[in-house]
């Protein structure tokens, strides 16, 4: 690592020992930064690179509910709020049992990026909760939103900071909290995106993330390859809204996809994966993925969702979670052919994977810049609540498409600057900083 960059990095590794998912996330991003802190020097004077590691403010409290038993349950509540230099920080809440204070700097660290990418003025946050939606009722989850909103609708606002949805956080969640916001403030804003169609959300908001994926890696196989999704074998980890809409786009587009998964395990189907059959167990019934198997016996089904990358496939697209893709899963899809991984999920791959495919010259999208999409049309969506006004779903698409070609092309175009045309990831990571950095020394020490 750089000089300047590596005193950075071991501080952080001695004041946060157990936040591994924050480190790695750290590691990964000051890493590739090196060459933009030999040409900006006022950077390194100006300590911009330690002031855009550490949140501007982290707000952690207490979330309690009565369940339907009426029982007295516990929760904590967190948002990052990491950077407001170029906007209102703008990121997903995350419910999960996974959710801690490391988890959500690792996503707050990378959404700062990622915003960036998109062209559009937002800050980077995040937020979320221990909670987790899986089996309760729709009253205890509208219980806890409406608990959740309590604190959290005082650090919020349409141009303060602007969450929105992700892994555990969709449509009904986003609904309940708008309400209690609304409630409380007796504000009608865009305080939050991802809300559901009648009452401000914006059409494709929905299918964003997956169909952005697919646009980046559609513009990545033309411009370094010559080639497109016509005729490929796809896999893709995970079954939940990034999953879906990948799946669905990818099948427009002209591939086939062959293999899904959740977190039991995954299914493979030579023929094609039924897409409707998945949005019925996964959407509508809020089931398991080995369910497919009861329409379609002939498909496998195989209870580790690990084993996902041992199927063989031109193009990879882990849409599932974090370190979902390690150095054994990155060398089977090498061996097996893979041309292009793009990133569905946030950081799926290890960094020791994301190494082995830039290595192989495999086109590797990394999720900062391929996963864009979502948090682009949640950009839209602010753009019309705050002018009143509702596109058609035709016209937010072809912007959606316009945000991630035009992403790929400036992160292909500076990891080319840098020396490695393949190392997508340190383009998207010197691209994204750019901007930031500029704002925070116009902006002064503050
Ligand atoms: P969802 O909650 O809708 O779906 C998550 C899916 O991943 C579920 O099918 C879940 O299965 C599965 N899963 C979880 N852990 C594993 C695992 N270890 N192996 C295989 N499958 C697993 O979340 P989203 O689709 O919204 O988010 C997925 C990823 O995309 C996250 O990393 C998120 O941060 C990222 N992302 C999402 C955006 C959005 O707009 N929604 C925007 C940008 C990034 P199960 O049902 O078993 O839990």
């Amino acid at each position: 690592m750089n000089k300047h960059l590596q005193p950075i990095y071991d501080k952080l590794a001695a004041d946060y020992p157990y936040q591994k998912e924050f480190l790695q996330a750290a590691y990964e991003i000051l890493d590739s930064l090196g060459p933009v802190a030999e040409e900006h020097p006022e950077y390194v004077k100006e300590k911009v690179f330690e002031r855009f590691v550490i949140p501007e403010r982290i707000i952690s409290f207490r979330v309690s509910y009565v369940d339907d038993k009426g029982e007295v349950q516990v929760n904590h509540g967190y948002r990052v709020q990491y950077n407001s230099a170029i906007g209102p920080y703008k990121g997903g809440l995350r419910f999960h049992p996974s959710v801690n204070e490391s988890i959500l700097k690792f996503l707050g660290l990378e959404q700062i990026l990622k915003n960036s990418l998109t062209g559009l003025p937002m800050g980077g946050g995040k937020g979320g909760s221990d909670f987790d939606p899986k089996g309760k009722s729709d009253r205890e989850v509208m219980a806890f939103c409406q608990a959740f909103m309590n604190e959290l609708y005082r650090h919020i606002g349409d141009t303060t900071d602007v969450p929105a949805g992700d892994i555990g956080v969709g449509g009904r969640e986003i609904g309940y909290l708008y309400g209690q916001y609304k409630k409380i403030t007796n504000r009608v804003d865009g305080a939050l995106t991802g809300k559901p169609l009648s009452f401000g959300g914006s059409l494709g908001r929905k299918e964003a993330t997956g169909y952005g994926l697919c646009y980046f890696a559609s513009r990545a196989l033309d411009k370094m390859k010559g080639d497109s999704f016509k005729g490929k074998n796809v896999v893709i980890s995970g079954s939940g809204n990034v999953a879906i809409y990948a799946c669905e786009k990818t099948t427009e587009l002209g591939g086939k996809v062959v293999a899904m998964s959740d977190s039991n395990g995954y299914v493979y189907d030579e023929n094609g994966i039924d897409l409707d059959l998945v949005k019925q167990i996964k959407e509508v019934r809020r089931g398991r993925i080995k369910e497919y198997l009861e329409k379609y016996p002939a498909a496998q089904y195989v209870p580790d969702c690990k084993k996902i990358w041992t199927v063989k496939c031109d193009i990879a697209l882990p849409c599932a979670t974090q370190n979902e893709l390690d150095i054994d899963g990155a060398k089977a899809l090498v061996e097996n052919g893979v041309i292009g991984v793009f990133e569905g999920a946030n950081m799926p791959s290890t960094l020791e994977a994301t190494h082995y495919f830039v290595e192989h010259k495999v086109l590797f999208g990394p999720a900062k810049a391929a996963n864009a999409g979502g948090v682009a049309v949640s950009g839209l969506e602010m753009s019309q609540n705050a002018q009143h006004l509702s596109w058609s779903k035709k016209e937010v698409d072809a912007r959606l498409k316009d945000i991630m070609e035009n992403i790929f092309d400036r992160v292909y175009a500076t990891a080319t600057k840098y020396g490695d045309a393949y190392d997508l990831p340190k383009g998207a990571n010197i691209a994204g900083f750019e901007k930031v950095a500029e704002a925070m020394l116009a902006q002064g020490v503050i």
